[in-house]
This record gives C-alpha cells, sequence and structure tokens, in this order.
C-alpha cells in the first residue's frame, strides 16, 4: 500500500502540470483542491496562449491589410482563432470531467483507499490528456507565429535587393524620430540615387539595369555593415536611416559608398558595366518631422544632381554644401567663445567629471550594448603634453588649472550622450557611443584644435598654451574594455614619445597619423 501510494504520488505529482502540492490540496481538501485544479489548468492554457501572443508571435507586425501576403497572414489568423476556440471547448469539456471526478471523491473517499487511489487515478489522466491537448495547441500556435512572422519580414523586404524596404524605411525613421523626441538622440538620413538610369536602361535592357540595382544594394551592404539601415526607397533610389549618428559621423562613410559605386564593375549576361551615383545627406533638427528632413534629403541629392552628379551634399539645416565639407578642416571648429567660459577659479571641474573607475563601467556597459545591437562605439584618450614638465616648473595647481581648461575643451565639444573622464592624471579620456573611427577622427581634430586655440589667463596660471596627444580607436568585436583601452594607452604612450600634439587613429594595432601640429589633414589623406 505504501509502495503504490507513493508512485502514484510521484505520478500525480508530475502530472498536475508539475506542482506535487496539488495532489496533497486535493486529498485534504477536496472541494477547494477541484478549484484549484481547474484554475490552474484554464490559467495553464490562458499562458499558452499569452505567452505566444507576447513573444510576439501576432502583434509583433500587424502588417496594414495591403501587404503582399496579407491574405497569408489571414489565413493564418483564421487557424489561430480555430485553435484559440478549440483550446477553449477543450477547456470546458475537462472542466466538466474534473467537476463530475470531484462529486465522486468524496464518496470514494467513504469506500476505501482502492476506490479513492482509482478516482485519483482519473483525476490524473484527465489532466494528462489536458497536457496533450495544450501541447498539440501549442506546436500548431507556434507553426502559425512562424508563418506569420516569415510574411512579415516578407512584407518588408524588398524583392529584387533583399534590403529593407520603403515600409520598413518609414517604421525606422519613424523610431528615430521618436527616439531624438525623447532623448535628443541624434538621427541622420542618406538619400542616393543612380544617375542617368534611364539611359542605362533603354541602352542596355531592364534585366541589366536590375542586375545593377542588386549590386549596388551590395556595395551598399559591405559598405555600411551594420552601419545605418539601408533600404530601397523606390525605383533607383536608395536611402540608409542611420538612428544615433550625426551627419559628420557618416559624412566619410557616404563618400566611401558613392565612391565604391563608382569603382565598382557590375556583370551581367557577361557584360560588364559601370554607373556612378549621387547622394543627399541630412540630419534631424530640432523640431521638424520626418517628412521635413527627407525633403532636405533630397533637396541635398537634387543639388548633387545640379552639380554634376557623382557627388554628394548634406543640408545642414540651413543650406546644402558638399559632404566633404562635414570632414574636413573647415568643419572643425569648436564652440565659439569656449574660451572666454573659461573662469578657472569659479568653475568646479570635480563635480561633473567621472573617474577611471566609472569611466571603464561604462565603457563595458557600451560594448554590451554594442554586442546585443551592432551600435558602434569609439573610445579618445588624449594626453596632456608635457604634463610632468608643468606640474615639475610650476606645481599641481598649474596642473590642475591645464586639465581644468582641457576638461572644460571637452566638454563644450561634446555630445550629451558622451562620456569624459580624467582617466589619469594629465590625461582625459571620453566614450562616444555610436561613433566610428572616422567620427572619433574628427571629434579629436576637434579637441585638438581647440586645445592649439586656447590661452590661459598667464598671470594666475602658468604656463600660457598647451597642447594635446589624442589617440582614438573603434570597439572591434569580442574586445572587452580593458583591451580597448589599452590598445589607445598604448598607441598615446608611443605617439607622445615620438612628438606632440598629434592625433593618431588605431585600426586594429595599426596607428595612423591623422593630424600634427597646426595642420590637420583631411582624415585619410596620408592612407
Ligand atoms: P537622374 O540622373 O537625374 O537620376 O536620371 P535617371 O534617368 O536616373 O532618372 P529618371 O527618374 O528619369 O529615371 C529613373 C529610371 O529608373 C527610369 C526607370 O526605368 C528606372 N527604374 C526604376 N526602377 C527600376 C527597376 O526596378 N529596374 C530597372 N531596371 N530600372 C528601374
Ligand atoms: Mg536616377
Ligand atoms: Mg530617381
Amino acid at each position: 500500500m505504501h509502495c503504490l501510494g507513493s508512485v502514484d504520488e510521484r505520478r500525480v505529482g508530475r502530472s498536475l502540470l508539475g506542482d506535487p502540492k496539488l495532489l496533497g490540496t486535493t486529498s485534504i481538501d477536496g472541494g477547494r483542491g477541484m478549484h484549484d485544479i481547474i484554475v490552474m489548468a484554464s490559467l495553464v492554457a490562458c499562458g499558452v496562449l499569452c505567452g505566444w501572443w507576447l513573444r510576439g508571435g501576432l502583434a509583433q507586425e500587424g502588417p496594414p491589410s495591403d501587404a503582399p501576403s496579407s491574405s497569408r497572414i489571414d489565413r493564418a489568423l483564421e487557424h489561430l482563432r480555430s485553435i484559440a476556440s478549440g483550446v477553449a471547448d477543450d477547456l470546458g469539456e475537462h472542466h466538466t470531467r474534473i467537476a463530475e471526478i470531484h462529486n465522486r471523491l468524496q464518496e470514494a473517499a467513504r469506500a476505501g483507499p482502492e476506490h479513492l487511489l482509482r478516482v485519483v487515478g482519473e483525476l490524473i489522466e484527465c489532466n494528462e490528456e489536458m497536457q496533450r491537448q495544450l501541447q498539440s495547441a501549442e506546436t500548431r500556435l507556434q507553426y502559425q507565429a512562424r508563418e506569420i512572422a516569415s510574411r512579415s519580414e516578407e512584407a518588408h523586404t524588398d524583392p529584387l535587393t533583399k534590403l529593407a524596404n520603403r515600409r520598413a524605411f518609414d517604421v525606422a525613421l519613424e523610431e528615430g524620430w521618436e527616439q531624438h523626441q525623447r532623448s535628443e538622440t541624434p538621427l541622420s538620413l542618406l538619400m542616393l540615387d543612380v544617375d542617368h538610369f534611364k539611359r542605362f536602361n533603354d541602352r542596355f535592357g531592364h534585366p541589366a539595369g536590375d542586375a545593377v540595382l542588386k549590386g549596388v544594394a551590395q556595395v551598399l551592404r559591405q559598405e555600411l555593415g551594420n552601419d545605418g539601415l539601408v533600404c530601397r526607397y523606390g525605383g533607383e533610389e536608395f536611402a540608409v536611416v542611420f538612428p544615433g549618428r550625426t551627419a559628420r559621423d557618416v559624412a566619410r562613410a557616404v563618400e566611401r559608398c558613392r565612391e565604391s559605386i563608382a569603382a565598382q564593375t557590375f556583370s551581367f549576361e557577361g557584360a560588364q558595366f559601370r554607373i556612378t551615383c549621387s547622394t543627399g545627406l541630412a540630419e534631424l533638427k530640432g523640431e521638424e518631422d520626418t517628412d521635413e528632413m527627407v525633403s532636405r534629403a533630397d533637396e541635398a541629392l537634387y543639388q548633387s544632381k545640379k552639380a554634376g552628379r557623382n557627388c554628394s551634399h548634406w543640408h545642414d539645416g540651413r543650406r546644402v554644401r558638399p559632404v566633404a565639407d562635414a570632414w574636413t578642416k573647415r568643419a572643425i571648429h569648436t564652440p565659439e567663445g569656449w574660451e572666454e567660459k573659461l573662469d578657472l577659479e569659479k568653475t568646479d571641474f570635480s563635480a561633473g567629471i567621472s573617474t577611471q573607475a566609472v569611466f571603464m563601467a561604462d565603457v563595458s556597459r557600451r560594448l554590451a550594448e554594442r554586442h546585443r545591437n551592432g551600435t558602434s562605439l569609439a573610445v579618445l584618450l588624449a594626453k596632456i603634453d608635457g604634463y610632468d614638465t608643468i606640474v615639475a616648473q610650476h606645481g599641481d595647481s598649474a596642473g590642475r588649472a591645464v586639465t581644468r581648461a582641457a576638461t572644460l575643451l571637452f566638454k563644450a565639444t561634446m555630445r550629451d550622450m558622451d562620456h569624459v573622464a580624467e582617466f589619469s592624471e594629465g590625461t582625459l579620456s571620453l566614450l562616444l557611443p555610436g561613433c566610428r573611427l572616422d567620427g572619433a577622427v574628427t571629434v579629436a581634430e576637434r579637441l585638438r584644435e581647440g586645445a592649439n586655440r586656447c590661452r590661459l589667463p598667464q598671470k594666475r596660471f602658468p604656463p600660457e598654451r598647451f597642447t594635446l596627444t589624442i589617440a582614438v580607436a573603434e570597439a572591434e568585436e569580442g574586445e572587452d574594455a580593458s583591451d580597448l583601452v589599452a590598445r589607445i594607452e598604448d598607441a598615446v604612450a608611443s605617439t607622445s614619445a615620438h612628438g606632440s600634439n598629434c592625433t593618431c587613429a588605431l585600426e586594429g594595432k595599426e596607428t595612423r597619423l591623422i593630424g600634427i601640429g597646426d595642420i590637420s589633414l583631411a582624415a585619410g589623406d596620408n592612407a
């Protein structure tokens, strides 16, 4: 008896949806126990359904009724309704059977343990049956969820180029806009249009044109990687949405894309073709909506066409300028008047600047974020040239004064999301989320130029001037915070061993000198 009882208890325990406590409840207090079982079973069934809905099966997309695969989605919806109503029927039946068994339990308890065990056995069977039905419903639900997800992906993909389509573009732009409203995260947009494509089609045929469009999509994907969402905007026009990036951040990448397309040979049926394209860039400004931003990017694109095609322009909010301006020396500027704000005695810098430990923790957090969603990330270290000599000649207070001036310069230059820290005595660090190497180089040059322009109030704080030696790197795949920062520290140390007042960019372990002294080279000129 003891043996029989324990085997059944184990079975009961397993069967009552994984909660052995339920058997105890049933045996001791049949009425409440029955109620609990029914409620439990209903909850599990509802849980299965809700779980599926929450996992994003249906609610995930809700494609509009004009979606190309909408009829398949409608069919999937019909299946879902039938599964849900099947589960409801099964639950009703289960409820009735449980209620019947419940009525017989009191009687069975009086008739003796064997009777009681038989009735409990029926209860177990009943629950097992319910579990089977739920399992089968879940399998069918998962199938339908996959079906809908795949239809939804189709509805957001351009069939020719396999890029995100106009629908996905609208969603991405809207999301970027909302993020900008919430946290002033920058958002940039590139429009790219193939030059004289009508002529190309007329001359070589539409299929050759299609092959070129596929090729252009491939070049854009290759050049940009995870940087921005590349979309087919329509016809021979492409768009790239860059969430979290300023126009300056993406300017170099834009030029790289255009140049790569112009340099590419596209093949179709043994013939080879070259094409060019023109681009227009805009960054979301203040209160404008996405339509206004798109029309500014379009205006910039139109300017590129007018300027002879195969070139890039950007709309800076006031006027249209060549994209190259965004990253050459002319674009490197520090906010006007920051030196005047340099009241070293009144400004409490220690309150606003973090330590190396806090900085490293933030780098780690951003790296984890990068790992999850591919957002780029760059780090910059700036060493105040001759810091030790300044301290040796003029004392600690002079060292602090220069550090404070450099800190103020950093703060005047950085964006809200950037993070500056006093990394060590005489060295500042800057974390640039969402920034690639090119963008970080631009920031470094801006800082270096700001330092060159700065004059410290000499009477109280010698020396009069200071310069910075800066190294920048973009985080690489799988790299942790200490590896990344150690790489940059080594670069700063070896660069400042050979000179001062310069910026170097790290590509892996390779160091590339970008700017030196008062001369700021356009990034890449010396590549
Ligand atoms: P522009 O340099 O001013 O942009 O001149 P364009 O000829 O490229 O511009 P236009 O708007 O006059 O012509 C666009 C052409 O793109 C016409 C159309 O046949 C072609 N096109 C649009 N979509 C496709 C497509 O999917 N495949 C092919 N092969 N051609 C397409
Ligand atoms: Mg065109
Ligand atoms: Mg066009």
